[in-house]
């Protein structure tokens, strides 16, 4: 994981937050390339589960609400973390995780107070700070993000900055309902900032307070069996697993679905899983939460709000639908996919006459992300830097391919070394106009992965681009 630490932040993906102040409590900030492939990531998840399917609409709702949605949705009651602080140092960590590292379980979260307080002396847990072992007791913090609403800042202004993009769904289903004229089954979508105040954020942009999600709430008619709504599940399940490992590029044995056992879930969750990832230097962690949920939300909120949320059938008669939630980790799945695409290998050329500057035996460092998600599609170069007529040329192609794909011009150092830069953010073809150009006017265009090159005419290299980035 350091070594992608490194290269996010010498390479323009993700760097700290004001870094020139000294950093703000694990908040990090995206660079160009980092934006690229954030917004690349959403655009293919928003193609696939909006774009692409008649049963889902997308919607943008606010980041800060009325109150009453979140104590609606449970969270002012119940979105806690356990927390307890340390008598010598005063390092404040949450005994879950303490419990969790220490006894390799997981939710710990769900223990009662008095409980955990217990397994902690039990398991003569000590700070992972100071290593003392003298604690206050247990106490529930939670982690909505508060802010006040205008001037005044007492306790009737507060509101809360969306610990969830869910929330704004059930809140707009009816809306979405009557202007859609959607019919069930049907899905509501949003991407967007969610934020957590997380008392032990960490693993670089793994868990941080600030944070983007792409949700989706998928609705359905009331199941009158069980097989009513296991059939969708599945559907969803096999979906996800596919847009995992086509669109995403993450290999299957890289994923594993964990299933909640009954102590786990969620008391209204039917069956939910958490969809894990094996982090290098982490191990299995959560990228995504899936879940049956019933009609738990709308339930909640026609209850809180008076609101009618309820759909009617074709005999007249009203019904809740119920839902089934696959809730992504967008700043998550980035760092999946930065993890999976990163690569270090041997320089292998096949000929000398492919070598174009690059030297065989070198250990190259390359990320190899799918061409949808790349942050820079083409990288284009003159072969030397002050040969005009090449820098001319290299510049039309440039300006020519740019209106279709993010593309670079690079004519600074050697061509072996602009490779080498390339390969770094992931770049899957560079075209390089060299003095043949000048008279045949073919290009030579090198692939990322097997680095091979091949001459391609000018006239021919929009369509052969397109054809190799299927886009
Ligand atoms: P965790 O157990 O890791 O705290 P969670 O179960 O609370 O996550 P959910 O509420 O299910 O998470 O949120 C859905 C998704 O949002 C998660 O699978 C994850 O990808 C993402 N997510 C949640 N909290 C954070 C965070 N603090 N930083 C980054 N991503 C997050």
């Amino acid at each position: 994981m350091d070594k992608i630490v490194s290269l996010c932040k010498r390479r323009g993906f993700v760097f700290p937050g004001s870094e020139i102040y000294g950093g703000f409590a694990n908040s990090w900030d995206y660079g160009p390339y980092g934006t690229e492939l954030k917004n690349n990531i959403a655009r293919v998840w928003w193609k696939n589960f909006v774009q692409n399917r008649d049963d889902i609409v997308g919607l943008d709702s606010a980041i800060i609400t009325n109150p009453k949605v979140w104590e609606a949705s449970g969270h002012v009651a119940n979105f806690n973390d356990p927390l307890i602080d340390c008598l010598k140092c005063k390092a404040r960590s949450r005994a879950d995780k303490m419990l969790e590292e220490k006894l390799g379980i997981k939710e710990a979260v769900k223990i009662p107070l008095d409980k955990l307080d217990d397994k902690i002396k039990e398991h003569k847990l000590v700070c992972p700070v100071c290593g003392g072992a003298d604690f206050t007791k247990i106490r529930k913090f939670n982690l909505l993000f508060e802010t006040h609403v205008g001037v005044v800042t007492d306790a009737k202004h507060i509101a809360y900055l969306r610990g969830e993009t869910a929330q704004g769904i059930f809140v707009n289903f009816k809306n979405v309902m009557d202007t859609m004229r959607q019919k069930m089954p049907f899905g509501i979508a949003q991407i967007g900032k969610a934020f957590r105040n997380e008392i032990t954020p960490g693993h670089f942009i793994f868990r941080t307070r600030e944070f983007e999600q792409m949700e989706i709430e998928y609705f359905i008619i009331p199941p009158k069996a069980d097989k009513d709504w296991q059939k969708p599940f599945k559907s969803w399940q096999d979906e996800l697993k596919r847009f995992f490992k086509e669109d995403l590029g993450i290999k299957e044995e890289k994923m594993r679905w964990r299933r909640h056992d009954e102590k786990e879930r969620s008391h209204y969750s039917k069956d939910t899983y958490d969809v894990e990832y094996d982090f290098p230097g982490m191990g299995f962690a959560e990228l995504l939460g899936f879940a049956y949920r019933t009609d738990y939300d709308l339930k909640q909120h026609i209850e809180h709000s008076g609101a009618d949320l309820c759909c009617v059938d074709e005999n007249g008669n009203k019904f809740i639908p119920h839902c089934i939630e696959p809730s992504f980790g967008l700043t998550r799945t980035l760092l999946a996919v930065l993890c999976e695409a990163y690569t270090e290998e041997p320089v292998r050329i096949a000929s000398q006459s492919d070598a174009g500057g690059e030297v065989n035996g070198e250990t190259r460092t390359v990320m190899k992300f799918l061409p949808a998600l790349a942050p820079i599609k083409v990288a284009v170069f003159p072969l030397l830097k002050n040969k005009p007529e090449l820098v001319k040329k290299a510049r039309e192609i440039y300006e020519n391919l740019k209106t279709q794909y993010m593309c670079e011009f690079d004519d600074n150092g050697n061509i072996g070394k602009r490779y080498r830069r390339q390969d770094e953010i992931g770049t899957p073809y560079c075209v390089t106009v060299d003095f043949d150009t000048l008279n045949d006017n073919a290009v030579t265009v090198r692939d990322r992965d097997t680095m091979k090159q091949e001459r391609i005419k000018i006239a021919e290299l929009n369509n052969y681009l397109k054809a190799k980035l299927f886009i």
